[in-house]
C-alpha cells in the first residue's frame, strides 16, 4: 500500500486539515491522490503519479 499522502498533488504544498480531500485514483485505483482547498476550488487538474491519469 502507498504512504498515506501529504501534499497536493496538483501544487505540491502540504495539505491542511479544514480544506484538504484525498482520493483514490479513480482511473488505477492504486495510488492515493490529495488536493488542498485551492486547487479543489480552482478545479485544478491533477496527474496520477502512478498510471498518469489527469483529472479535475
Ligand atoms: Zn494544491
Ligand atoms: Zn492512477
Amino acid at each position: 500500500m502507498p504512504d498515506p499522502i501529504s501534499r497536493c498533488t496538483s501544487c505540491g504544498i502540504p495539505l491542511s486539515r479544514e480544506h484538504d480531500v484525498m482520493f483514490i485514483c479513480p482511473n488505477c485505483n492504486n495510488v492515493q491522490l490529495g488536493r488542498c482547498g485551492n486547487c479543489r476550488n480552482q478545479s485544478a487538474i491533477y496527474i496520477c503519479p502512478g498510471c498518469g491519469f489527469e483529472g479535475p
